[in-house]
């Protein structure tokens, strides 16, 4: 069995990948409709590109609301029978999933590389962690319990149950290409919901794999759907997942812009929605804080994927009695720590970005830092490696006027503050709308308590993809 049909090879450790990658068979260029693999209707395709080297690694169908439609009908019907299996067999199957993605973790990796660009220890991580959400929902799929009520009325008792709500419309980012999608297929499974997934253009590979695990692991057909599409038509694609009536619940991972997009579209329809949205993290070091190890945080969070993760740091605050201690040493571990080049090497840590696009805007924020005054140390512009690979960078006196306090910058430039007080620190942090995550040193007991409960970051992701895919039912049964 082969990986990929169209391909078209530029290196031999391209050639050594594509050999390694043989359980997955991605037959013909389809994908995952209603148990069966199919192209697009009008036959049409588009390419999956190695982000390191530019080249084509797959060609997948540009499926349009046709084949929409027909995975969510398929996805309707299957829902009929799957809500009603058992507690047990919803988590036997999810434990074969988990069990199936953890004996070909090295091949999903290596997918991942190579439609991602993220380095393949990174990719290794992500498969372990998104088969994590196989094995979590195995086991809480045996848990769904309801709950008794005392009445306030004699002649009444209170229960309620839970019930799977429906077909689930999941929209995931390319960033975490695997896990974003086992994080919510597990809940939904669980739950007793089906689902129709709508990857990222730039990865639907990890997708159809899980796909093909799927099939492996015996899920029904119809309970797991994957629809892929280019840019072009995945604008149509999210509209009609939002509104067609049969799909109960859309859980959307992504960007703050497109999920208020999926908000609009869904409210005419009091859809469900759970939205997973971009972060902003602030990354403050105390004077107290021991720096070595502030910048060994600093390096984990802020470099992990190339800097292209939703919690990596975006912001980091230094008090002014550390501060020139802590650039010094993020300055060297960096110089020491960070190699550019294709994920698939075994010393890189930091690969391409995504694409050019993305290229375009780190540079534009660190173009605007520079701009309003901040102190370029390190890097500073697109890395000689390809157009898709940015220089690890480090900015100093970054302000909060500058785009790279403003907003996302997804990409490996660190950009450093000077602050006084723990007040000034906490007012800087929550500055923001986008508190998804949050990140601090100090030794110091008081305030660490104190610094906790004042940053407005976290989220409640179990419960959150639980609920979502659970519809609560309220009885009131009258006694007679
Ligand atoms: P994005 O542009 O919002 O894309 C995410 C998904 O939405 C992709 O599948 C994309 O498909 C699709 N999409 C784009 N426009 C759409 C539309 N009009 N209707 C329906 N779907 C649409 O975000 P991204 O750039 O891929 O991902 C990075 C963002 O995700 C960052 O902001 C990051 O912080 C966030 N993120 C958050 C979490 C979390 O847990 N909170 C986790 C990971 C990532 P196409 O690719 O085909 O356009």
């Amino acid at each position: 069995m082969f990986l990929f049909r169209t391909v078209k090879f530029r290196s031999s450790s391209f050639l050594t990948t594509y050999k390694m990658c043989s359980h997955f068979s991605f037959s013909k260029n389809k994908t995952f409709i209603n148990g069966k693999w199919v192209s697009a209707k009008d036959g049409k395709e588009f390419p999956v590109y190695n982000p390191a080297d530019g080249s084509i690694v797959a060609n997948v169908p540009d499926c349009t609301v046709s084949e929409l439609n027909e995975a969510i009908e398929g996805s309707y019907d299957a829902f009929k029978t799957w809500k009603n299996t058992t507690a047990k067999e919803r988590s036997a199957i999810l434990r074969r999933l988990f069990d199936l993605q953890m004996k070909y973790k090295d091949d999903l990796a290596r997918i991942l590389t190579l439609e991602a660009g993220k380095s393949l220890a990174e990719s290794v991580g992500e498969i372990s962690y998104g088969a994590s959400f196989f094995e979590w929902f195995s086991e809480e799929a045996r848990r769904i319990y309801g709950d008794i009520v005392p009445s306030p009325v004699k002649s009444r008792q209170m229960f309620f149950y839970k019930q799977p709500v429906g077909v689930a419309g999941i929209i995931t980012p390319w960033n975490f290409p695997n896990a974003m999608i086992t994080r919510k297929v597990g809940a939904a499974l669980a739950a007793g919901c089906t689902c129709v997934i709508k990857p990222a253009e730039d990865t639907p590979l990890s997708a159809l794999a899980i796909a093909q695990l799927a099939e492996e692991a015996k899920v029904p057909p119809g309970v797991i759907n994957v629809v892929t599409s280019s840019r072009n038509n995945t604008p149509a694609i999210g509209k009609g997942m939002c509104e067609h009536l049969k799909v109960a619940t859309i859980s959307f991972t992504g960007s703050t812009a497109v999920g208020k997009l999926l908000l609009e579209h869904s409210a005419p329809f009091v859809k469900r929605v759970s939205l997973e949205l971009g972060g902003n993290a602030p990354f403050i070091v105390f004077n107290s804080a021991n720096v070595s190890k502030a910048v060994a945080g600093a390096m984990a969070s802020k470099f992990r994927n190339s800097g292209q993760t939703c919690v990596c740091t975006n912001r980091i605050l230094v008090q002014e009695d550390v501060y020139d201690e802590f650039c010094k040493e993020l300055t060297k571990v960096m110089q020491n720590q960070l190699v550019v080049g294709n994920g698939m090497d075994s010393n890189v840590t930091v690969g391409p970005l995504i694409n050019e696009n993305a290229v375009k805007k780190v540079n534009s924020h660190v173009e605007d830092a520079l701009q309003k005054g901040a102190k370029l140390i390190l890097g500073g512009k697109p890395h000689s490696t390809g157009k898709t690979f940015f220089e690890p960078t480090l900015l100093t006196d970054i302000k909060q006027n500058m785009l790279i306090c403003k907003e996302e910058t997804f990409g490996p430039v660190a950009g450093v503050m000077k602050f006084k007080s723990e007040e000034e620190a906490i007012e800087i942090a929550n500055s923001t709308r986008s508190g998804l995550a949050g990140y601090f040193y100090s030794e110091d007991v008081s305030q660490i308590w104190r610094v906790a409960q004042a940053l407005e970051v976290g989220m409640d992701l179990i419960k959150l993809n639980s609920r979502i895919y659970l519809n609560p039912k309220g009885f009131h049964v009258t006694l007679r």
